[in-house]
């Protein structure tokens, strides 16, 4: 199998100053890349770039910098939309981030197409972002959350989604890879049985969007959620992908400056897509950081990088079962690169602090899925994710690390 050869990897490496820091005077080892990843320089330089030569309010100036800034912001869009292939840039909302895009998504859609009874449908998998943004909507509106289960493995049961889509369906919200199991979810074929419904899909890509190639006309998803800071981009910026016929039938989300045609204390219209849905001055510099972002990753190929991470969690997989006691939750035939495990009776939150303090960087607790763990049976998990900076011999100082701490439990 061809791969990512390690010199690359160390110069990819290279291009992101934090990794060659030390924490407790040992290499820091960086495993909680599903909760934030690390940003190359070329993102950092171009936050300062913006600010330093390009800093204007966008749209609404005549004046030069105005101009360059939002030529900035709309390139960056462009960036985004034929990173995911969408068809139009009208069709990207830029927003905070994965969950403010669903909350735009669950206030606009409930509040326009659906009725007291109706039903919206996610899974027990899903991240806090899918589940409570869709509660507030159905507290509000007399609407029913319905929830597809997961298999003991971790894996969505398909047919069991499509027994639950009635004909009061009226959304099906779910994630394409669960960031506590690692779990690829098939969305293709969720999708296609949602559209036999009419039922719109919304797909939260927080977890995939920087691993694996995502295609929104190919999977044919009708609105997609992912943010910038988990794909090597800037905090604060995020989008919503959503087909045009949907963002055309929701109304704003929030009101402001931006997302209007004109305004009168009597009646106010709205501007066209994908303004409408972008109240207020947008983070201009994060969009264009998003945008060097993405291209970073582009140039490095997303195939590659997906090689090069399935390999490595492989590696990471087979040697953490090799640990006596370590358990690894979620078996799912397609997994990415996020790996949750319990370390026999030692509390994920102990295991979690003596591993930071041999540099290693991992996430402990819920992962922001309460309903998750409880469908395990656990409370939390150790979790480590990877990113395409990770290299083998990290895994290894883990697998010691992990080994050191078995010993000083027992
Ligand atoms: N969905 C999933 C699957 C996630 O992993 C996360 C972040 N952990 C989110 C949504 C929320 O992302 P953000 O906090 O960037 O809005």
């Amino acid at each position: 199998m061809k791969t990512v050869q390690e010199p690359d990897i160390q110069k990819i490496r290279n291009d992101f100053p934090i990794l060659s820091q030390k924490v407790y005077g040992k290499p820091l080892i960086y495993f909680d890349n599903a909760a934030t990843t690390q940003k190359p320089q070329c993102v950092i330089d171009k936050i300062s770039e913006m600010y330093s030569t390009t800093n204007a309010n966008v749209h609404r100036g005549v004046h030069y910098l105005s101009q360059a800034a939002t030529d900035e912001h709309e390139a960056a869009r462009q960036t985004v939309r034929e990173y995911l292939n969408a068809t139009s840039s009208d069709e990207i909302v830029f927003t905070r981030g994965t969950t403010e895009s669903i909350n735009l998504v669950a206030t606009s859609f409930c509040r326009t197409l659906c009725r007291e009874g109706d039903e919206i449908l996610i899974t027990a998998m899903e991240h806090h972002s899918n589940i409570v943004p869709w509660q507030l909507q159905c507290e509000h509106y007399g609407l029913k959350l319905e929830v597809a289960p997961i298999s003991a493995g971790g894996e969505l049961i398909p047919e069991e989604l499509e027994k639950k889509i009635t004909p009061r369906t009226r959304l099906i919200a779910v994630t394409h890879i669960s960031n506590v199991l690692g779990t690829v979810n098939p969305v293709s074929r969720i999708i296609e049985a949602a559209h036999r419904h009419d039922i719109p899909v919304l797909i939260d890509a927080a977890q995939s969007i920087q691993h694996r190639p995502v295609d929104v006309r190919a999977i044919d998803c009708d609105f997609l959620a992912f943010s910038s800071h988990k794909a090597y981009g800037p905090t604060g910026v995020g989008v919503l992908y959503g087909k045009e016929k949907w963002l055309d039938a929701l109304p704003p989300y929030q009101g402001g400056g931006e997302m209007i045609a004109s305004v009168s204390f009597r009646k106010t219209t709205y501007n066209r897509l994908p303004y409408k849905f972008e109240a207020g001055t947008p983070d201009y510099v994060g969009t264009a950081a998003l945008a060097t972002a993405l291209r970073y990753i582009t140039t490095l190929g997303l195939e590659n990088i997906d090689r090069y991470e399935r390999e490595l969690y492989r590696y990471a997989t087979g040697k953490l079962l090799t640990l006596p006691g370590l358990r690894i939750l979620g078996n799912a035939a397609d997994k990415s690169s996020v790996i949750s495990f319990q370390a026999g009776n030692i509390h994920p939150y102990d295991m979690g602090t003596l591993l930071d303090r041999m540099g290693i960087a991992v996430r402990t607790g819920h992962h922001c899925a309460e309903p998750l763990m409880r469908e395990l049976g656990v409370e939390g998990t150790v979790r480590v994710s990877l990113a395409i900076y990770n290299t083998r011999e990290e895994v290894d100082q883990l697998i010691n690390g992990i080994q050191q701490i078995f010993g000083m439990f027992r």
